[in-house]
């Protein structure tokens, strides 16, 4: 399967002009990233995979999206992860509650990886957590061919790049396709652990990360990141993620006056994972006004 080019929009924040690529638009059961990561094993005919094993957390965009995939080639879908929490298996959201009507089935394991690859056999497809694989390069340099397109067509002068990484694998292979800089920011671990995972993929030229004071610990809830979600959603009419965006938008604020050129954010996807953090968002909002 092909996808279309995702649309690629200008607008304005805080007084400052900013062009957004709406990959979270590039396709309805697809969560953006993800999709242009997995694009190379869309289309490759594997004619003996019967089933696709993976692993990872249990609201991850990669699982949501590989359910997709292997309902979309008639193939089976097991997915390992650490722990499933009693209130999510009694009331399932969001990714989890998606991928599981897409047939997935779900094995919790302390060692997911290990087990993972334990319970494949010759004919399985296994793909790593969050898609952090050498076949990602492959879609991802559809999306940077589409960015020189849209970059040229709407003559932008010095343009450069941004999008919050989590395991870097799409900043990276962005970086070496794309002639311009690419900037970028830790979500998942610090930022040495992004810069490891940068120098195991490849050697080559590295995004530059854009660091902050303040630790931001991946899915933990910060009250003034929710309000700049909901600032970007009422200025802009956008609907960003609630995992990485936030983050992305923060440390980018922090470091935007020092950056000389016209920025491009990456939309990312991933919005279908937001009906969880919502949740968790309001619940503790609850919680606090209780408190006080
Ligand atoms: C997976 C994902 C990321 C992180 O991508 P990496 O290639 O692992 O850095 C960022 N945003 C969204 C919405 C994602 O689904």
């Amino acid at each position: 399967m092909t996808f279309s080019p995702s649309p690629f929009q200008k607008h304005t924040f805080r007084g400052r002009e900013i062009y957004v690529k709406r990959d979270d638009a590039l396709h309805v059961d697809f969560s953006g990233n993800k999709a242009r990561k997995f694009h190379w094993f869309l289309n490759q005919e594997f004619v003996h995979v019967k089933r696709v094993v993976s692993y990872g957390s249990n609201q991850s965009n990669a699982m949501y999206s590989l359910s997709v995939m292997a309902r979309y080639r008639g193939w089976e879908f097991v997915y390992f992860c650490n722990h499933i929490p009693d209130f999510l298996k009694q009331n399932p959201v969001g990714n989890y509650k998606y991928a599981l009507e897409n047939g997935m089935k779900i094995i919790e394991s302390l060692q997911r990886r290990e087990d993972a690859y334990m319970y494949t056999d010759s004919s399985d497809l296994i793909i790593e957590e969050g898609g952090r694989q050498k076949e990602a390069e492959f879609g991802v340099k559809v999306l940077a061919d589409e960015l020189k397109k849209d970059i040229q067509k709407e003559g932008i002068k010095n343009p450069y790049i941004y999008l919050p990484s989590g395991t870097g694998t799409t900043a990276l292979f962005l970086q070496k396709n794309l002639p311009y800089r690419v900037f970028t920011c830790s979500t998942v671990g610090d930022d040495e652990y992004l810069k490891e995972q940068f120098e195991e993929i490849s050697e080559d030229s590295f995004p530059v990360i854009l660091s902050s004071q303040k630790k931001y610990h991946y899915g933990k809830l910060y009250p003034e990141l929710y309000e700049l979600w909901q600032e970007l959603q009422e200025d802009m009419g956008i609907t960003f993620d609630l995992m990485y965006d936030p983050v992305g938008w923060q440390k980018f604020l922090l470091h935007v006056e020092d950056l000389e050129g016209t920025p491009i954010y990456i939309h990312q996807g991933g919005v279908l994972g937001n009906e969880s953090m919502k949740q968790r968002y309001e619940r503790k909002y609850e919680t606090d006004k209780n408190n006080r």
